[in-house]
């Protein structure tokens, strides 16, 4: 049975003018907010638009790239300067991201800005204390796995972990209370202070679901999303009804943590819709006279929506890959039911968090699109561990020292295993480098180098970029025979016209 969203028709003119590519006249207005005299009579389209890009660009101190409109195919970056092999090209900070839920347990982030956070020790000694909860049986595992939510490692909270007698300890390597001691701080690991990391600060919302590495990361987190998403306590007065919140959460945790990321791009919309609409209350009054399209707030709706109104192409069930496992006969039904579950999530996060004056956002339509957005346009979040390093540096030591040290750290690194140390994990949207066109015979990648540890993108060189050639990327694995390639980019719904595949 086909789904039907009421918020779809109802609001249909809305989610038209919402999915429209930004008029350079809306590009516009995002910077020039008191501008709104000039909504009707742009003489300079090509020329304003630049503006939007200029100022993405200039907030990432990226001097060396321009975004420009390319004809046909749409809007491409290209190169303001010469690079030569290896230069960084862009760091390009994410507009919304998250960590993947089941890699949470693994390495302990900011959630914010996705650096570790802690120390070495708790890195260390919070993964064994997941683990052993993890060991333990399969039926016990829920409860513990939500116990340890409500009571995992916040700094001042850190005495209420009680870790298990046994925990570690099946192995028969980790001394009773080691796990423990490392996580409250009662133990420091030789050498650990070489690899210094951030405090950790508790969500101001007290979800004890997010920690950030400063203040400011969780400051910024709060305001320009989590506000909206907290299940905390301290949270209320938002308009968010928790219940519903914890019953969406746990949806996606069964099925698709993508939900999140769509959720955190519609809270971040309605957050800078009401900013918007309180900075410019003047504007407003203004724009009430000439607003023709729906309600005199809509243009802030657009405003707001803008960062991501770059991003999507598709919804995400027409996009989303089809599984090896499913016949090609059965094609239809699959992706009926991949709407199905994007409505059922889409109703739990209507229940938590809906607005009326911001009720577009909540349709199917829109829904689909920022799903897709993800699902074509995401580059992987990923940040190296530090206790990686850390280890590496110990077996590097000059025998005696590494001898002394090894007493230490062997028991934790036999306990930890082959995956002893895991990157942070996750999907993350990035504004610049979603405008980057495809080449499978690109001249940049996407490339953590050694000092790269945070959540921003990190674009390097391939080969000499000269000033005005495009700058390209590859959205799929370029090694792949031609037919495989293209199959592989219809699902970005274009035809690959590089010289590499001119030339096959
Ligand atoms: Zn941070
Ligand atoms: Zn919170
Ligand atoms: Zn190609």
């Amino acid at each position: 049975m086909e789904i039907q969203c009421s918020l779809d028709v109802r609001y249909a003119e809305q989610i038209a003018a919402l999915l429209r590519p930004p008029s350079p006249q809306e590009i516009q207005y995002s910077h020039r907010p008191t501008a709104l005299d000039c909504w009707h009579n742009s003489k300079h389209p090509t020329i304003v638009q630049q503006d939007y890009f200029e100022h993405l660009l200039a907030a990432r101190n990226c001097h060396g790239l321009k975004i420009k409109q390319s004809g046909e195919i749409g809007k491409g970056v290209y190169a303001n300067m010469d690079f030569e092999e290896e230069d960084l090209v862009l760091k390009d900070q994410m507009l919304v991201g998250a960590q993947h839920f089941s890699n949470k347990a693994e390495a302990f982030v900011c959630s914010h800005c996705f650096c570790y956070i802690g120390s070495i020790e708790l890195q260390i000694g919070r993964r064994l204390y997941l683990r052993s909860l993890k060991n333990r049986d399969t039926e016990d595992l829920k409860d513990h796995v939500h116990t340890s939510k409500q009571s995992k490692v916040p700094e001042s909270n850190v005495s209420d972990v009680h870790v298990q007698k046994t925990a570690g300890s099946s192995k028969g390597a980790i001394p009773e209370g080691m796990v423990d001691a490392l996580m409250n701080g009662g133990l420091t690991l030789p050498y650990s202070k070489e690899f210094p990391l951030p405090p950790v600060f508790s969500c101001i919302g007290g979800c004890r679901e997010e920690y950030y590495c400063s203040k400011s990361c969780a400051e910024a987190d709060w305001e320009s999303c989590h506000s909206l998403l907290c299940v905390g306590k301290e949270s209320g007065g938002s308009g968010t009804c928790r219940e519903a919140l914890a019953r969406f959460y746990e949806h996606a945790a069964e099925t698709n943590d993508i939900f999140i990321l769509a959720a955190k791009v519609i809270s971040s919309t309605i957050l800078k819709y009401q900013n918007l609409k309180t900075a410019n209350h003047e504007c407003q009054k203004k724009k009430m006279k000439t607003s023709e399209i729906s309600g005199p707030n809509f243009p802030f709706l657009l405003e707001a929506w803008k960062p991501f109104s770059m991003g999507y192409k598709q919804r995400w069930w027409d996009c989303v890959a089809l599984p090896d496992d499913v016949e090609c006969s059965e094609e239809t039904s699959f992706r009926m039911q991949m709407k199905d579950l994007a409505f059922k999530s889409l109703q739990l996060l209507k229940a938590a968090i809906f607005t009326e004056e911001c009720a577009p956002l909540f349709s199917l339509e829109i829904y689909g699109h920022i799903i897709g957005m993800f699902e074509l346009n995401n580059l992987d979040l990923v940040v190296a561990s530090p206790v990686e390093d850390y280890f590496i540096h110990i077996s590097d030591l000059p025998p005696l020292e590494m001898e002394e040290a090894d007493k230490f750290t062997r028991p934790l690194l036999d306990t930890l295993g082959d995956d002893y140390a895991v990157s942070c994990e996750g999907t993350a949207f990035f504004p610049i480098h979603s405008c980057m066109n495809h080449s499978c015979c690109p001249n940049t990648k996407a490339f953590k180098r050694d000092e790269d540890r945070d959540g921003q993108a990190t674009i390097i060189a391939l080969r000499p970029i000269s000033r005005g050639e495009e700058v390209t990327i590859s959205y799929i694995d370029e090694d792949l025979p031609c037919e495989d390639r293209q199959a592989s980019l219809a699902d970005y719904g274009f035809q690959c016209n590089c010289p590499k595949c001119l030339e096959e």
